[in-house]
């Protein structure tokens, strides 16, 4: 039997309901641990039932540990003059997530070295985390750094890092077989709306349409702080990963950009035929970007030792529009039809799947390297290995491109290009064609990984 979308009633009160969950879970301080997340599903297991796992501090998910639980209940700043001029309350952005508890007055001078901002965009809070480095701060806008004056300041953030867990969610609609679609996207932002309330409004939604029908293949929802909880999904579900046929990672499909599709590691798997095909028939405005091994959770399920066909749907993709990952990615940014339009684009994509279409092989751009010297292998090559506490990565989140140094971005992409084409099979050579990394910076790289034991050269002479 065909899998009947028409069957499905999309209709403007979707569009409002997308919404109104958007609205009702905007004020949860989520993170990638604590009971903002626990919150979160609390409110989404009223529409779909979905199962959540809790993953004990300490334990060993590849090369990464699962962390402290962060939780918090206030911050804020007195200024000398006794006002409040920041609260928590008032926006979950102006603390950094994962902060240390603090209670004290200090001088201005250290205040400011405490706290973020985006000095090219003056009325924006900006969105920071430092969950592996234990630290405390606040962010505001510039505008307001810019008028604090001398004096005394008292400051309170009332948080707990303690052990507990990490939470985790899965959905799961049995098919007639046991072959898999997977769709993922991630819980770990507070209030920041198409990065990536988006995605988990759409995946919801789209779980509770696919449930009603009559499917050939199981599909399998899955929510998890990003980065680490995508590592504790896949170090958890190991065993089943097989039957995964097709897969896509959620995130930014609620702005009103044109549609963006990231392609999978294997280039021409089945779902970028899929979906690049889907999107030519709606005649949609779009873009296609090859793989990178950088961005969201794609890639850990990309990482080396996986290699699974996920690739990512979204509209205007994360760093790309102005209001990413600032208080500017709120409830005016995100449109509802533009949520609503997702929604049924990715139903196009599960039809597709579910009649089996018979498409095309897409152009893989060839690129030619002959060289068999400066060949590595990944030495951690499921998931991408913990970079912070080798001290080769950074320690704070941050956000968009321009406002990072180029020579750390350079750095920090050559370590992503390295560790993710380092399967013995591609030269440094060709990874500097494929990335447009430059091969000098490329070799300095690679003998910092070598250092930390991340790769092992491949000799081609003793084999
Ligand atoms: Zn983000």
């Amino acid at each position: 039997m065909k899998f009947k979308k028409n069957k499905l009633k999309i209709d403007d009160s979707v569009e409002t309901q997308m919404y109104d969950l958007m609205v009702e879970l905007f004020p949860i301080c989520r993170s990638i641990t604590g009971d903002g997340v626990r919150k979160t599903f609390d409110v989404l297991k009223k529409i779909i039932k979905i199962t959540t796992y809790e993953v004990s501090t300490g334990t060993k998910v590849f090369d990464w540990t699962i962390p402290k639980e962060w939780n918090i209940t206030d911050a804020y700043i007195i200024d000398p003059n006794g006002k409040k001029i920041l609260d928590f309350h008032k926006s979950n952005l102006h603390v950094i997530q994962y902060s240390t508890p603090i209670n004290k007055e200090i001088e201005l001078d250290e205040l400011k070295s405490h706290i973020h901002t985006i000095p090219n965009k003056p009325k924006s809070i900006p969105y920071i985390t430092s969950y592996y480095n234990e630290d405390w701060g606040f962010c505001m806008t510039n505008e307001q750094f810019n008028k604090l004056k001398d004096g005394v300041y008292k400051v309170v953030i009332d948080s707990k890092l303690k052990d507990g867990s990490l939470t985790y969610g899965e959905y799961y609609i049995e098919g007639k077989t046991k072959q898999e679609v997977i769709f993922s996207t991630y819980i770990c932002h507070p209030s920041l709306c198409n990065d990536n309330l988006s995605g988990i409004i759409l995946l919801v939604f789209l779980a509770q349409f696919l449930q009603t029908q009559n499917l050939t293949y199981s599909y399998r929802f899955i929510f998890v702080p990003e980065t680490i909880g995508a590592i504790t999904w896949l170090n958890k579900n190991e065993a089943g990963l097989d039957y995964i046929k097709h897969g896509l990672l959620v995130t930014c499909v609620g702005d009103p950009g044109n549609f963006t599709y990231k392609k999978t590691r294997q280039e021409n798997a089945d779902i970028d035929k899929i979906v690049i095909n889907t999107l030519k028939k709606l005649k949609l405005n779009f873009n296609v970007q090859d793989f990178f091994p950088y961005g969201s959770d794609e890639r850990q399920f990309c990482s080396p030792g996986f290699n699974l066909p996920v690739g990512s749907l979204m509209r205007t993709p994360y760093r790309q529009f102005v209001q990413y990952h600032s208080s500017e990615d709120n409830l005016e940014f995100v449109k509802k039809e533009s949520l609503l339009e997702s929604l049924k684009v990715y139903l196009e994509v599960v039809s597709a799947i579910e009649n089996k279409e018979d498409i095309p092989d897409l152009e893989v751009k060839k690129i030619e390297s002959d060289a068999d010297t400066e060949i590595f292998i990944n030495t951690n090559p499921k998931c991408e290995p913990q970079l912070g506490r080798r001290g080769i990565y950074r320690n704070f989140g941050f956000g968009r491109l321009d406002v990072e140094s180029d020579e750390t971005e350079k750095f920090e992409l050559s370590i992503f290009w390295i560790l993710n084409y380092s399967d013995g099979n591609h030269s440094l050579e060709y990874i500097s064609k494929k990335s447009g990394i430059d091969l000098d910076i490329l070799r300095q790289t690679a003998l910092k990984l070598l250092k930390c034991n991340l790769l092992e050269k491949v000799n081609r002479e003793s084999n």
